[in-house]
């Protein structure tokens, strides 16, 4: 069987117009700003004039400890919600827009999947309605509003040795990650060493996430801390009196964008910090809109349970006083297989022994939804064209003989009706009550937090702060910023901060080595190694591949 692109099943499918969708959604045309016949904005207003109608269900999409292999997330997300529908359900979706930085990259595009998709893929993939240069746009004003204070007498009296804001772009771009700028003698501002980050680990990216209106994007802008005064006190965005002019940067970035999938489902891709030093979910707005319009809202948060859903759980629900109603924990066969000490070159070969025991992995990300959170989930098998017949049921009936509630996706392969079953498990997870808790108290401090995480979710015997990380701890509780959640930047690829340490690893402890507060987006990340906010390229680029023809038909995206 010949196996399609992702850009080419994208293609070979006949949108409908946006403002069909609006429809399908509910949304009036009063709401809807068109970008070209398949993009439109929704103005957030309507989130006031609905306010007194009741939400939809909402499901948040997560997967096990990701691996090379891939889980298909999003893939899952999209495919869901077109199984929903094809069981008579009013479904929306709420999704991440891509950044330009993997679309050229490593990964490719974050539009879903095979017969999974959201579309225009292109668009979606490249600037889409472009909230990313906005974005990027504010980002760099406030930047150049710091260094111009500075330049014109520094009344504030910023410490040029501790400017923590940064410039961004999106793209990976690893010759810019430090750079020494003004150059050039006194007229042309002043030397310092400085950086680049991709924009979608911009604080400003968070607080657009997170902000529900205008007013809250300023309160939340004014907030950012972009430098220390020569007495080691914050200087923030509102102290530049820069949050207005940047505000009026992003009012249109700050609306959801609404496309549809191949099969014609609503959805809103909006939003997309990054899944490490930020909370990694899409915005706070358009989850809210599309809880308005859908009886179920499906939705997706980046890496593993243990940090995508964590922080989808215990910061954006905390924060926004979100409750979900289920949780889908996607595996595969090839990526649990990889957790079974598989090499990846052989993952196209059937193995029951390491699928067996790469198990763990996926059941420990189960216990902490059902168990810490105390939310109904699901594993959703997404099936890959090479899994045996054999493997697929093996994992099921673990599943099963562990009163684990499981259903095979297919949504890659066959769209919505290969998601039905997956569809009809939700349906019925969203009736039962559930008691959703924290994974910890705001109210603790910091270290008791963090060490809540590593021992609830992580598993882990505990958390050592090291190095500057014990004062910056204190520092941070005596500026007033101890009650804030907290954002663990951790590697993806295993529950503890080895990367190495692959399925359920017990008895290792937690290395914190820098806290820092986003003032702005309202969190305290905590650093467990060196985290990378500006990407490379790769030694063979996707970008090599991708190309425009004379009628402006895209190709080689993925
Ligand atoms: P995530 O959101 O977890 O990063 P995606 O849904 O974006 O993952 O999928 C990553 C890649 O894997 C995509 O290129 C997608 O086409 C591919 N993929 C996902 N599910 C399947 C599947 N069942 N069979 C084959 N390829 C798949
Ligand atoms: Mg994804």
């Amino acid at each position: 069987m010949e196996i399609k692109s992702d850009i080419q099943i994208a293609q070979e499918n006949v949108m409908e117009p946006i403002t069909e969708i609006a429809k399908r959604a509910g949304v009036d045309d009063k709401y809807i700003e068109l970008y070209g016949n398949y993009k439109a904005k929704v103005d957030y207003r309507i989130l006031k004039d609905k306010k007194d109608e009741p939400n939809g269900k909402l499901i948040l999409v997560t997967a096990i400890t990701p691996t090379p292999a891939g889980e298909g997330k999003t893939t899952t997300t999209v495919g869901l919600g077109d199984g929903l529908r094809k069981i008579g359900k009013n479904s929306v979706l709420a999704l991440r827009e891509p950044s330009l930085g993997p679309v050229f990259g490593v990964k490719g595009g974050a539009a879903g999947g095979g017969y999974a998709q959201v579309v225009p893929m292109e668009d979606i993939n490249l600037h889409f309605t472009g909230d990313f240069h906005a974005i990027g746009a504010a980002n760099n004003l406030l930047a150049a509003m710091l260094d111009n204070h500075i330049y014109q007498g520094n009344k504030l009296r910023i410490d040029p040795t501790r400017i923590t804001w940064r410039r961004c772009v999106d793209m990976n771009d690893r010759q810019l990650r430090f750079v020494v700028d003004g150059l050039g003698g006194r007229t042309n501002g002043r030397p310092r060493e400085d950086g680049y980050d991709i924009t979608v680990a911009s604080e400003i990216m968070a607080v657009l996430c997170l902000a529900s209106d205008i007013r809250d994007l300023k309160e939340r802008l004014a907030r950012i801390i972009v430098a220390y005064n020569v007495d080691g006190e914050p200087v923030t965005c509102g102290d530049l009196k820069a949050q207005g002019a940047m505000a009026a940067l992003l009012k249109d970035a700050l609306k959801p964008n609404l496309v549809q999938t191949l099969e014609g489902t609503p959805a809103f891709v909006h939003g997309g910090p990054f899944a490490n030093i930020a909370h990694g979910c899409n915005s706070v707005t358009a989850t809210k809109v599309a809880l308005k319009l859908g009886d179920y809202v499906v939705t997706e948060a980046g890496f593993g349970a243990d940090l995508g859903a964590e922080k989808f759980l215990d910061i954006k629900c905390r924060l926004a006083g979100l409750k979900p109603d289920a949780v889908v924990i996607v595996a595969t066969v090839r990526a649990l297989k990889m957790h079974g000490g598989m090499n990846k070159k052989d993952l196209n070969h059937e193995n029951l022994e390491a699928l067996e025991k790469g198990l763990p992995n996926l059941l420990q990300h189960v216990e902490n939804i059902t168990r810490v959170y105390k939310l109904p989930a699901v594993v959703a098998i997404n099936a890959f064209p090479t899994d045996t017949k054999a493997e697929l049921d093996l994992v099921e009936k673990k599943c099963r003989e562990l009163g684990v509630n499981v259903a095979l996706s297919e949504v890659w392969a066959k769209g919505g009706e290969g998601g039905v079953a997956l569809a009809e498990e939700v349906v019925r997870l969203c009736e039962q009550p559930n008691d959703f808790s924290y994974s910890y108290d705001l109210n603790q401090p910091i270290k008791a937090k963090l060490e809540d995480i590593a021992k609830k979710i992580y598993h882990a015997d505990g958390v050592d702060l090291v190095g500057k990380a014990p004062k910056q701890a204190e520092e941070l509780e005596k500026l007033g910023f101890g009650n804030l959640p907290i954002c663990v930047a951790k590697t993806q690829y295993s529950f503890s901060d080895n990367p190495a340490l692959l399925g359920a690893p017990k008895g290792f402890r937690i290395t914190v080595r820098n806290l820092k507060v986003s003032a702005g987006a309202g969190f305290i990340v905590a650093l467990t190694g060196d985290v990378m906010t500006m990407p490379g390229l790769p030694p063979v680029p996707a970008a090599e591949k991708i190309d425009v023809d004379e009628d402006g038909k895209i190709t080689g995206l993925f």
